[in-house]
């Protein structure tokens, strides 16, 4: 899993060097899948229940799950979640991160300071013997300390042969509850952090999720491996 999440941070490392004014989230789109096949990989979520792109591209109010296009054409001042996976020698990685578009804002750097933070936060109750509700109350806890909030109706997960596996991994939860965490296991941990209230619906595209009050929202994704020595970022680079 190490490599296919290796090539999974590599691709969206370049995405995210690609983020500036006048750049079209289809033209990311392409050069992410151009790096994974030419890793040898397969994108993941190119066809996932008939999603069209290789990544996930959101723009600031656009939570997750955004779809590419030569339309979108990205400005001075965006926000933009890329959100990638990549399916090597029988195994996904999966990760994301927010990046910014030339010059933001405060409050938007200031929530996506703080969303990546909680993923951190989250990383250190990954050990052998603690639960689910440990890392998703990690997660919310650091959240609130900024004022903002957390998505609820879309979560982490289980990774390993399919993209999708149990555990669900929430970013909220009640300490000591929910599934234990045990050396073996592979989970995506992904806060989704909005500025105003976590609500979010999906727009007609079927696809892409927007925050309800119209608020700015960012995305943190690793996938986190738990072995006999701790917590491996399986898609983190140097
Ligand atoms: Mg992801
Ligand atoms: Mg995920």
């Amino acid at each position: 899993m190490k490599d296919a999440g290796r090539i999974t941070g590599e691709a969206l490392a370049l995405g995210g060097e690609l983020v500036k004014p006048g750049v079209t989230t289809a033209y990311i789109d392409a050069q992410i899948r151009k790096y994974i096949e030419k890793c040898g990989a397969t994108p993941s979520f190119l066809g996932y229940g008939g999603f069209p792109a290789s990544a996930c591209i959101s723009v600031n109010d656009q939570v997750i799950h955004g779809i590419p296009s030569e339309k979108v054409i990205l400005c001075e001042g965006d926000i933009v979640k890329i959100d990638v996976g990549a399916y090597y020698k029988g195994f996904h990685g999966d990760s994301a991160n927010t990046f910014r578009c030339g010059k933001v804002s405060d409050i938007a750097d200031k929530l996506i300071e703080a969303t990546k933070d909680s993923f951190m936060k989250a990383l250190e109750q990954v050990e052998s013997g603690k639960r689910i509700g440990d890392v998703g109350s990690a997660v919310e806890r650091r959240v609130l300390e900024d004022g903002f909030s957390v998505v609820r109706e879309f979560i982490g997960h289980g990774v390993g042969k399919e993209l999708h596996e149990s555990p669900e991994v929430p970013n909220y939860g009640t300490p000591g509850r929910g599934p234990r965490l045990v050396p073996g296991m592979v989970i995506a941990i992904e806060p989704m952090v909005c500025v105003g209230k976590g609500d979010v619906f999906v727009k007609k595209d079927g696809w892409t999720v927007v925050t309800a009050d119209g608020s700015l929202s960012a995305h943190y994704e690793h996938t986190v491996a738990l072995t006999d020595n701790g917590a491996v970022l399986l898609t983190a680079i140097d």
